[in-house]
């Protein structure tokens, strides 16, 4: 199958103006001006108009609770298992899924099927091993042998440090199994990069700063997540992105209640205005994620599930409301978390890479169109392809 985007306006994400795609099978062929392509009577030919549109690659959302996560509220609040819609629907056509502070009903095991599952529906799906607890929980006996046998991990996590759900490692501990990840990665070609998941306890990211200046291990291993969660965190942050970190944002959508004190639009804005390099910053949804919402007393009424629609939705609040450029704020779900995790042939709009495109209308930055490896899944606002136990 061969397709043309045609007229839209490329951000890959760095801006190309208005450009033509051609789409060869599930990869980028060539990117141009006023493309023509006449292959009629040999093989299908399908011309996407993407007049009045932004042309993006697909997004990336690092941290998604694939099989559900919660269960902090007894067994009732176990959330439920993605669906693929609500993925396409956010525009993510590759996500990493982990699992959270429940690794007992859930289990590494069942996690990979999933995503094994997601890819046979259609998108591109990554794991990470282990889950809140060190020592951690594993496929094949060991942290390092699951990053070098198993092709879907690309790192481990989420690792709960400063949390009162977190299995209070000491500084070793970490430290030992950021280098197991660290080698796991380098001897299997991959990132092996360890997600932490950061409450609010004081020690912050008191941890990771010590790792790095007593050890050889780089800032590039650790990727600290919810940064946003609290001021002092964020600070704390902020400072650790200057000195050579990368940090994740956690993204919420307000209708199901709020992830941070800080919203992750706002938080960019306030990074870049502090000197953080840009492409230290990724935003992730915490999709499937319990979160609690609260009413005007902060008492919390019920359990809500993370959104992957608020991925976006942070970016396009990044853009509209905090006057970001488009491509810092698209940056953040697609080329920063796709050099971060090494992800081969993601992230970027460019010739050889998956053929991973999300059109977005100008006027209103609304999601329209979603291909995932050149395969249309969702056009004209209206999901195409649903996953196999969905309506
Ligand atoms: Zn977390």
């Amino acid at each position: 199958m061969i397709k043309i985007i045609k007229n839209g306006d490329v951000y890959a994400p760095e801006h190309l103006g208005i450009k033509d795609i051609l789409i060869i099978g599930d990869k980028v062929g060539c990117i141009g001006d006023a493309i023509e392509f006449d292959v009629r009577g040999y093989v299908p030919l399908e011309v996407i108009d993407a007049k009045g549109k932004y042309v993006f690659p697909g997004f990336i959302d690092g941290h998604v609770h694939l099989t559900g996560g919660g269960g902090e509220g007894g067994f009732r609040s176990r959330t439920p298992e993605i669906s693929l819609s609500s993925l396409i629907k956010g525009g993510v056509t590759s996500v990493i899924g982990c699992l959270g502070t429940d690794c007992v009903t859930r289990s590494p095991e069942s996690l990979y099927a999933k995503a094994k599952g997601l890819e046979e529906e259609g998108i591109s799906t990554y794991i990470l091993t282990g889950a809140y607890r060190i020592p951690m929980t594993n496929l094949t006996g060991s942290p390092m042998k699951d990053m070098i046998l198993v092709d879907k991990a690309v790192g481990a996590g989420e690792i709960a440090l400063s949390d009162h759900r977190s299995s209070q490692p000491n500084l070793d501990e970490v430290k030992r199994l950021a280098a197991d990840i660290r080698v796991g990665g380098i001897l299997s070609g991959k990132a092996g990069v360890l997600n932490i998941h950061l409450g609010d306890g004081p020690a912050g990211l008191q941890m990771l700063r010590e790792i790095i200046a007593t050890t050889e291990i780089p800032y590039s291993q650790f990727l600290p997540t919810h940064i946003n969660r609290n001021e002092q965190l964020f600070e704390e942050g902020v400072e650790y992105a200057k000195a050579g970190g990368f940090i994740d944002l956690t993204c919420s959508d307000p209708a199901f209640g709020e992830a941070g004190d800080i919203t992750a639009s706002a938080g960019l804005k306030r990074c870049l205005e502090r000197g953080v390099p840009p492409q230290r910053i990724t935003f992730t949804s915490d999709g499937q994620g319990s979160l609690p919402i609260f009413n005007e007393n902060k008492e919390c009424m019920r359990m809500g599930v993370g959104q992957i629609s608020a991925l976006f939705a942070a970016v396009r609040a990044a853009v509209r409301e905090e006057g970001i450029g488009i491509e810092h704020a698209l940056s953040v779900i697609t080329r920063n978390p796709a050099e971060i995790y090494k992800l081969k042939g993601k992230g970027r709009i460019a010739v050889s890479f998956d053929a991973d495109v999300v059109l977005v209308d100008r006027s209103t930055l609304e999601i329209d169109t979603v291909l995932a490896k050149g395969r249309t899944l969702m056009s004209g606002k209206r999901v195409l392809v649903t996953g196999t136990f969905e309506a």
